[in-house]
């Protein structure tokens, strides 16, 4: 199997390069040179095996340069005590839609389904394209020794909408040959988000809040990626540069994973359909869905839903891509986001990997700030997608009315999923059970959640995050996790703020 760039299909390389470098030279993103198929008969041998055993099975389709052994290393170490509850869990609420809870891991957030098997990818990759330092004894000793000399070094730069910048700088800290660097909206992200992130220990790591919002951080650390001058300042320091953004395969991959995982669970149950609802943002863990269905999930409705930063609805439904409106800060900030970089792969794939077009119409994003496509194009992505928003108030009605009337209790970028599935079926009749993906932990957005509920006690205005957290335990019953509570009483190690124009030089100085 090999990669080739959305924006030029001379391109090919294998996965490993793909993924150490995570973003093609030419600007664009990597994709499997064809979709590998899986068949009823996979289906049925995947029913009853452990998540990382699947992972294994999904993973060798894409990965046909790593051995078994590098794979079985990688998903075994990735998916085991650091999550809880069978890695994931899928709860059916009441006899409605399936909640895909995808936030059992060490940061509380989905994330972590990729980011925590990401490391292992990333430095076996190296190893192999790169001479870098021995993967598979760096990475078995995650945390030791740091890796032997004269091997490159990894240099990863992570732009966070909130939850991104936490779960890779735990599945990097410490990991020999890497040092990762994390840039996130100053105002752009939760109290909990900022403090998992500003606390963060390890010794090859750095945090910088950004005087912008997401879009600008995204766009800094591309500009970084593609800035010669940095290259070989770099290239003189034995560094190379990657991304744990969801623009690395590497991201991507793992995220396939979970859907196939969930539809052999409800297939066990009778079920032989279902339509998958994602709270989007980067367009990342969509794509992923996308992929499975393309593989041969029988998956039928793609339900993109999105918060008020609407731009990815809009397309949907109207063929123009548009990012030149106001950026609205939301109660669901890990989707606070106007430039979704993975449609860029969707669109090369269903314009039968036009990569002129492609260039042409990214271009015309950076440049003007829109693009259109063509209606053949459009009507494609409708009859695979279904596009909706749900904004603020209605986003923390439905905090409150689900959990009134389900008890289930949804962190507030799922309740927009929620939402939006509820008005498709409303609009379509359609009746097909649909698996939501539940994004992260409601307590890593207490203050949202708090709020939604409508909790009335006196001492609220008053009250901190914590406290709110403990009124919302007590009031619902679900515990806030101790990887979240921890943070109360951390070292806060990261406090400065950069200007937009200014990463560049914090990425110098971080070397
Ligand atoms: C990142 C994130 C999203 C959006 O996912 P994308 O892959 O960027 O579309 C949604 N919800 C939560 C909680 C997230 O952290």
């Amino acid at each position: 199997m090999k990669y080739t760039s959305t924006r030029d299909g001379s391109v090919s390389v294998s996965s490993a390069l793909a993924i150490a470098k995570g973003l093609s030279d030419d600007g664009g993103l990597f994709v499997p040179e064809s979709i590998p198929k899986i068949t009823k008969d996979n289906l049925k041998a995947y029913v009853g095996m452990k998540y990382s055993d699947l992972a294994f099975e999904i993973f060798k389709l894409y990965l046909t340069d790593f051995t078994d052994e590098e794979i079985a290393h990688a998903v075994n170490n990735a998916y085991g005590d650091n999550f809880d509850d069978g890695i994931i869990r899928l709860s059916q609420i009441d006899n409605g839609p399936v909640s895909l809870e995808l936030w059992h891991g060490p940061t509380c957030a989905f994330k972590d389904m990729a980011l925590q098997v990401l490391p292992y990818l990333m430095t076996i990759s190296a190893e192999k394209v790169l001479g870098a330092a021995s993967a598979l004894g760096a990475a078995s000793a995650l945390g030791a020794a740091a890796s032997a000399g004269g091997g490159k070094e990894t240099l990863i730069l992570v732009a966070t909408s909130g939850d991104t910048g936490k779960a890779a700088l735990e599945g990097f800290k410490d990991v020999p040959g890497t040092r990762i660097m994390v840039f996130y909206p100053e105002n752009g992200v939760s109290e909990m988000q900022k403090r998992q992130m500003v606390t963060q220990e390890g010794s090859n790591v750095g945090v910088c809040a950004v005087n912008g919002n997401f879009d600008d951080c995204q766009n800094a650390v591309k500009d970084i990626f593609t800035d010669a001058k940095i290259k070989s300042a770099l290239a003189q320091k034995n560094i190379v540069l990657s991304s744990a953004n969801s623009i690395n395969w590497g991201r991507l991959l793992p995220q396939i994973v979970y859907y196939i995982y969930a539809y052999v669970q409800l297939s066990q149950k009778g079920h032989s359909k279902i339509n998958i609802a994602v709270p989007t943002g980067n367009f990342g863990n969509i794509l992923a869905a996308y992929f499975a269905k393309e593989m041969g999930l029988p998956v039928g409705k793609l339900i993109c839903a999105s918060n008020s930063n609407n731009v990815l609805t809009d397309f949907i439904n109207s063929g123009v891509y548009n990012r030149n409106r106001e950026f609205v800060s939301t109660v669901s900030p890990s989707m606070d986001i106007l430039i979704s970089s993975n449609l860029e792969r969707l669109l090369y794939l269903l314009s039968d990997r036009d990569d002129k077009k492609i260039a042409q119409w990214f271009g015309e994003l950076k440049n003007k700030g829109e693009y259109r496509v063509p209606d053949a194009l459009k009507n494609k992505i409708n009859d695979l997608f279904y596009g909706g928003f749900c904004d603020e108030t209605m986003t923390m009605k439905t905090v409150k009315s689900v959990f009134d009337e389900h008890r289930e209790l949804l962190d507030t970028h799922t309740a927009v999923a929620f939402k939006v599935y509820e008005d498709y079926v409303l609009k379509t009749g359609d009746k097909t059970l649909t698996v939501i993906a539940s994004t992260a932990n409601p307590y890593k957005f207490v203050n949202a959640v708090f709020t939604s509920l409508e909790i009335d006690e006196h001492s609220v205005n008053k009250a901190d995050e914590f406290e709110k957290a403990e009124i919302i335990e007590r009031l619902t019953g679900v515990k806030m996790p101790g990887a979240l509570r921890q943070t109360k009483d951390k070292e806060i190690r990261f406090n400065q703020t950069f200007e937009k124009h200014e990463l560049a030089n914090a990425v110098m100085e971080f070397i």
